[in-house]
Parts: structure tokens; C-alpha cells; sequence
């Protein structure tokens, strides 16, 4: 009779966890098909120039993917900010720009996006080669953790909303540090569909990573700010908001890179 019960049991957890995808999909649909608020269309307009930028089908898609983003993740208020529409459209909008035309389960690993109303302080903790641990506090304006959060700064995400063609975005760089985290830790090399993509991917991002040490090494500028040669993980993540706020220098510096992005996110900011 148990075990009859628990085979029973063991049935019914197995058609539900078969059903979940659809069910999850199901519910995506409803989401997306409701109206998108007059409310949210004017923060898009005032807070987040660039998705002018986006044609018209990209447009559409985006306010989508607006709707499920919001629908799913939870936003926190912290240091004293409480969250309004405006940060959570805001901030919506850039995050769901990474996942234009691609098929996408919205950040899986994403709970909850904290937001602070600006640059925050975090402990941290280094050992060096002697063994000496040194502890201290480090200003922050975003932070991305495998654990399910995002950390952001309100105040820097305006920033880097507003200015939306001078390569710094602290919601497209957290949020690509989110898309690396996807397939273990942040070592620049986000899900890709193959291992041929894989071997491609690091022999060209080996490459600009080298030659953007280089540059830096003889003083030479370049369109991806030094921070970017910290770690394959920090590369990808500046190289993500310069292939969407500076296409035209990034293709001209690092023309590889740039199409290994286009082909990763599946657009051609070039062509807007
Ligand atoms: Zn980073």
C-alpha cells in the first residue's frame, strides 16, 4: 500500500515537474499580452533615451520583456530608498536590452535587485601571497552576485541611462555579469550553443584582452576603459555596454569581438 502511495506520489511529481515549463510559459504569455501602462511608456520616454534607439519590433519586444521582468523579480529598497515604478521600469529596460531576440528564461538564477540611492560601501577581505589579510570597506555603484541579487546604485543607474552613448551602463554591466553567472562563476564566457561557439569565443576574446593590455601598457586609449583587463569576467561585462552604447568604435577597435557579440546577443546595435 506504501508503496503503491509513494509511486502515486512519484507519478504526480513527474507530470508536474514535466508541465512546469509550460505552465511557467503560459503564465509568460497572459503577462505579456496585457496593455503596457501610459505610465511605464513615459518612464521609458524620459528615463531611458535609448530605447528610441531600438526599431520598432525590437521596441515591442522590449516592453514584453518589461512585463514578465517585472512581473518575476522582486526590487528592495536599501540605505533608505523606497522603490516606485520609476526605478523599477528604469532599470527593467536596461536589463531586458540583453535579452532582445534571444529565447530567454529571464535571469533564472535572478531573485532580487537591491537598489541603494547611490554608490554603496561593501567589506571586503584580501590575503596576500604573505598570508597578511587585510580587511577594509570599498565604494561600490553596482554588484552582481551568483546567489540570486543584483546591487545597484539609483543614482549611477540614471546616470547611466541618461547617457547613453558614453560606454558606461552599470545595469548592462551587472547584468551581463548575470548572464556569465549562468554557467558557473563570472569568467567571461556566458552559455554559448556549441563547442566550436566556445573555441571561437575564447581565441577572439583572448586576443582583445591581450591587446587591450597592450594598449594600456604603452598608454594608448581605447574605446574599453582599463577596468575591463581586471578579469576575463570584468571584460566581457565593459565590453557588453560598450557594444551597445559605442557600437561604431567598438567594431572599428576590437572588429572581432564585436562580432561575437552581435552573433551572442543576436543584434546589430550598428544598424540603429
Ligand atoms: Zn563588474
Amino acid at each position: 500500500m506504501a508503496f503503491l502511495l509513494l509511486a502515486v506520489l512519484a507519478l504526480g511529481l513527474a507530470v508536474w515537474i514535466g508541465m512546469w515549463p509550460s505552465l511557467v510559459e503560459r503564465r509568460r504569455s497572459a503577462v505579456r499580452a496585457r496593455p503596457f501602462p501610459d505610465a511605464w511608456r513615459e518612464i521609458l520616454r524620459w528615463r531611458v533615451p535609448y530605447f528610441r534607439r531600438l526599431p520598432a519590433d525590437l521596441q515591442l519586444q522590449l516592453k514584453q520583456h518589461i512585463q514578465v521582468f517585472l512581473d518575476e523579480k522582486s526590487f528592495v529598497g536599501c540605505g533608505g530608498l523606497e522603490i516606485n515604478d520609476v526605478i523599477r521600469v528604469t532599470i527593467a529596460a536596461q536589463a531586458c536590452l540583453l535579452l532582445l531576440n534571444r529565447p530567454t528564461d529571464y535571469y533564472p538564477g535572478l531573485h532580487e535587485i537591491l537598489v541603494y540611492p547611490a554608490a554603496f560601501e561593501v567589506p571586503t577581505r584580501q590575503i596576500d601571497a604573505s598570508g597578511l589579510v587585510t580587511e577594509k570597506r570599498e565604494g561600490r555603484v553596482g554588484e552582481s552576485w551568483a546567489r540570486g541579487q543584483v546591487v545597484l546604485s539609483w543614482h549611477d543607474t540614471v546616470e547611466g541611462a541618461a547617457e547613453h552613448e558614453d560606454g558606461h551602463n552599470v545595469v548592462l554591466h551587472e547584468f551581463a555579469h548575470q548572464l556569465d553567472q549562468e554557467t558557473g562563476s563570472a569568467n567571461g564566457a556566458p552559455a554559448l550553443p556549441s563547442r566550436r561557439r566556445y573555441r571561437e569565443w575564447s581565441s577572439v576574446f583572448n586576443a582583445a584582452y591581450a591587446q587591450l593590455q597592450a594598449r594600456l601598457g604603452v598608454g594608448e586609449p581605447s574605446v574599453l576603459r582599463a577596468y575591463a583587463a581586471t578579469s576575463p569576467g570584468e571584460f566581457f561585462a565593459v565590453a557588453t555596454e560598450v557594444f551597445f552604447e559605442l557600437p561604431a568604435t567598438l567594431q572599428e577597435e576590437y572588429p572581432a569581438l564585436y562580432e561575437q557579440l552581435a552573433r551572442y546577443y543576436r543584434l546589430d546595435p550598428l544598424s540603429w
